[in-house]
């Protein structure tokens, strides 16, 4: 364990890119939570990256993960996570983990994260990275995350970071009274809004917080 997942910095030669990428989210994308600045300005982010690009790491750039599928921009990771308001106690549910990065920061801001990756290989990958880095507070399962993970609801938070048609129902069920859900939606599989879920006690709320990218939200409850 090197003291990443402790939340103390450490020193491994990024120090400079990472404070960089970090003064970037808050004075050119106005992520304004300290808590959130603080888990980016941490996680070691060239360690879920492909050996080949990680000079690249801490720049403001989505990168290719395997298997056509990418490591999500630094900012649309730090706005979904800025758009949870998680304060520390949480459990959090996250769909289309990847390389893991995202599940790492939200490993430091909230109490237990629970994982789903839909493809093996990623997720195996993932899984040994995030346990090498010390994150003890993960929960991780290969599978289709659009039927969310049942038992384990209800979940204060839930994050997806794959683009699907609709809010699937079951993510809804499972999410807190007063929880909160951020998710890509739309009807072209490039190109997608990032909406805010809030649940309440009669059914949910919407809120439209701008365009984004993602990669398909593939599963029963995505496409198919
Ligand atoms: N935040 C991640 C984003 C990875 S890309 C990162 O920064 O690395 C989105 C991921 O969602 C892909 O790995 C893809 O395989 C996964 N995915 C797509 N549909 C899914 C589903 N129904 N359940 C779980 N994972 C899914």
């Amino acid at each position: 364990m090197n003291g990443t997942a402790s939340g103390r910095n450490i020193s491994d030669g990024y120090e400079i890119p990472r404070g960089r990428m970090t003064e970037q989210l808050r004075n050119t994308y106005k992520i304004a939570d300290d808590r959130v600045l603080g888990a980016m300005n941490t996680v070691p982010r060239h360690l879920f990256v492909p050996n080949a690009l990680q000079s690249q790491a801490y720049k403001d750039n989505a990168l290719p993960l395997s298997v056509g599928q990418t490591i999500s921009q630094p900012f649309i990771v730090a706005r979904m996570t800025e758009l949870l308001e998680l304060s520390g106690r949480e459990r959090v549910l996250e769909i289309g983990s990847g390389s893991g990065y995202q599940t790492a920061v939200l490993a430091l801001l909230a109490r237990k994260v629970y994982a789903i990756e839909r493809i093996q290989s990623i997720a195996s990958v993932a899984k040994e990275r995030l346990r090498n880095l010390g994150y003890r507070n993960i929960s991780y399962r290969v599978g289709d995350g659009t039927l969310g993970w049942q038992i384990y609801s209800p979940f204060d938070a839930i994050l997806v970071a794959a683009g699907g048609p609709e809010i699937p129902q079951p993510l809804v069920d499972q999410l807190a009274v007063g929880g909160r859900m951020v998710i890509p939606i739309g009807e072209g599989q490039k190109s997608q809004v990032l909406v805010r879920v809030t649940k309440t006690e009669k059914g949910y709320s919407t809120e439209n917080c701008g365009p984004c990218a993602f990669v398909p939200l593939i599963g029963e409850h995505g496409w198919k």
